[in-house]
């Protein structure tokens, strides 16, 4: 018979196949004790990790993101079990994945290195510098929907900044996170730079009271405020990306025929179970009725299933089933019109596609994540009645323009209030790694990726060198009345004037 501290050290959990319901395998559910012994393996890995520079840790990186680009298949295969995507979309993923273990490494002593800056007119007897410092030991803490991409977006980064990596994945996708860890493993780094612990949410809530030095989240926007609560207790600094409700705006100028096609995809890919993807779409009333009756044209011939080549396969998080189910009658229940699917869409683990049209902006389908193959098609006035819209939520991750008129969708750009914005296409900023990535709102705060997601993962230090005694020395307690009068005479001039 086991006591109770072994059964407390051997808890386990089962990752599925959420397409079979089948156990793909089974994980430990790492408690206090695990978390905090990762946490300070990570923490004397950390000195080495530093001391390998810039030009170190990008070498190891590099060769972290080959062995993982060879082996691609392998990963992608894991990705398709625990979320249950098809294939293609798995490999997409780890093509996306990789590019940021790329981009992240190769920029990050450019944006990184000591940089000088001006003195100023009143030190221009001191040389001024600032510098970046990593933060040491980073907790990431990464959702299921896209379970590689997602959680790199900080791993990456972090990395390359110079920190240690402790990852609690998803307790949906287990084996991609150890897959991760094995392939750093398979290094041979002299050092764990990158450990994954596997868990469910007490694992994650360990993890933030494990003395890390940062943590980044991306899950949900009531999660989220969990792990700040948590996080609150010892000043742990946080970087939240959290849900989104991102509108697309249609002009009557613009070619729907592209539109159409991104809204498919924004709207359908990956089961509609991607934060910055497309939920409520709002077009201009010249061509409100050819926009439905093509987008309705394009979901219809869509082929949701459990197939490696299924247009998506099914919802990843059973339960969320009945949030899509509960809007749609929301939306129905206010009037609002299902002109593709409706409530007999939902199936077992998949969703076929639903379009609702003339849904009231107070709808929960309107207001509230989906997260579903679901998209809310409204009528507008014309582009700014839809900018007015889309400003109308609490999310504010993503958005989208469509118009022929450049200078249109680029004053829509800066009127929308959001992270990131495409004109003319959607989740078109995935494939620039160089482009910062996060929200406003309940969509979090910080940014990952690009120069912003080096320096998230970074803290400054700024270092002012006297190189000659002050003319005007007035920080002295033996200040001399003549500097005084001089610094103050060159206050007025300088400042009070013009
Ligand atoms: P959850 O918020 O349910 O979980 C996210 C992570 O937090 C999981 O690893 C989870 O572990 C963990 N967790 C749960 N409870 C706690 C806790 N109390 N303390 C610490 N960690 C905890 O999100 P989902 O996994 O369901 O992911 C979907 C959500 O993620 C959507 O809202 C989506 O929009 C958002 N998302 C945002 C992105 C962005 O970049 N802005 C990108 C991708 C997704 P466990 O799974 O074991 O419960």
């Amino acid at each position: 018979m086991t006591d109770q501290a072994e059964y407390v050290e051997t808890r386990t959990f089962d990752s599925l196949d959420p397409r079979t319901a089948t156990v793909l395998a089974s994980y430990p559910i790492a408690g206090r004790d695990e978390v905090d012994a990762a946490v300070a393996r990570a923490r004397s890995a950390a000195r080495w990790w530093d001391v390998q520079g810039f030009t170190g840790r990008r070498r190891w990186l590099l060769e972290f993101k080959r062995a993982i680009a060879k082996d691609a298949n392998a990963l992608a295969d894991v990705i398709a079990a625990e979320t249950g995507k098809p294939d293609e979309d798995s490999l997409l993923e780890v093509m996306m994945g990789v590019e940021h273990i790329d981009w992240a490494s190769r920029n990050a002593e450019k944006t990184l290195k000591q940089r000088k800056v001006s003195a100023g007119l009143i030190s221009a007897n001191q040389q001024a510098y600032v510098g970046y410092r990593p933060f040491g030991v980073v907790g990431v803490i990464g959702p299921w929907n896209y379970p590689l991409y997602t959680p790199m977006g900080s791993i990456a980064y972090a990395l390359a900044a110079g920190n240690t990596v402790v990852f609690k994945p998803s307790e949906l996708t287990p084996g991609v996170g150890e897959w991760l860890a094995q392939k750093w493993n398979s290094l041979a780094a002299p050092h764990p730079v990158f450990q994954t612990i596997t868990g469910d949410g007490s694992t994650g809530t360990a993890l933030c009271r494990a003395a890390v030095d940062k943590i980044a989240f991306t899950g949900s926007t009531a999660t989220a405020k969990k792990v700040m609560a948590t996080c609150a207790e010892t000043l742990t600094p946080l970087v939240a990306e959290c849900g989104g409700k991102d509108a697309m705006l249609v002009d009557a100028d613009a070619n729907l025929d592209a539109a159409v096609e991104f809204a498919t995809f924004g709207a359908m890919g990956n089961a509609g179970q991607t934060c910055a993807g497309v939920e409520r779409i709002y077009v201009a009333a010249p061509v409100y009725e050819k926009f439905v009756d093509k987008l309705a044209a394009a979901v219809t011939a869509l082929k949701p299933g459990g197939a490696a080549t299924s247009s998506y396969g099914p919802m990843t998080l059973g339960k969320q089933s009945d949030i899509v189910r509960s809007q749609i009658e929301d939306a129905l229940s206010k009037g609002g019109h299902a002109v593709v699917g409706g409530l007999e869409s939902l199936h077992g683990p998949y969703i076929d596609p639903v379009i609702l049209t003339d849904v009231p902006e107070n709808s929960t389908a309107i207001t509230e994540e989906t997260f579903g193959p679901t998209v809310v098609v409204n009528k507008v006035r014309d582009l700014d009645e839809g900018i007015e819209r889309a400003n109308a939520s609490s999310y504010g991750l993503g958005a989208s323009v469509f118009t022929k008129d450049p200078a249109a969708g680029r004053r829509a750009a800066e009127k929308l209030d959001c992270g990131v914005v495409t004109v003319n296409s959607v989740l078109g900023f995935a494939g620039i790694p160089a482009l910062p990535f996060g929200g406003t709102g309940d969509s979090g705060f910080g940014r990952i990726h690009g120069a912003d997601g080096l320096r998230e993962f970074s803290t400054v230090k700024s270092l002012a060198v006297q190189k000659f005694s002050a003319p005007l020395n007035l920080l002295t307690m033996q200040r001399k009345a003549r500097d005084l009068k001089i610094s103050a005479l060159m206050l007025k001039l300088r400042h009070g004037r013009g």
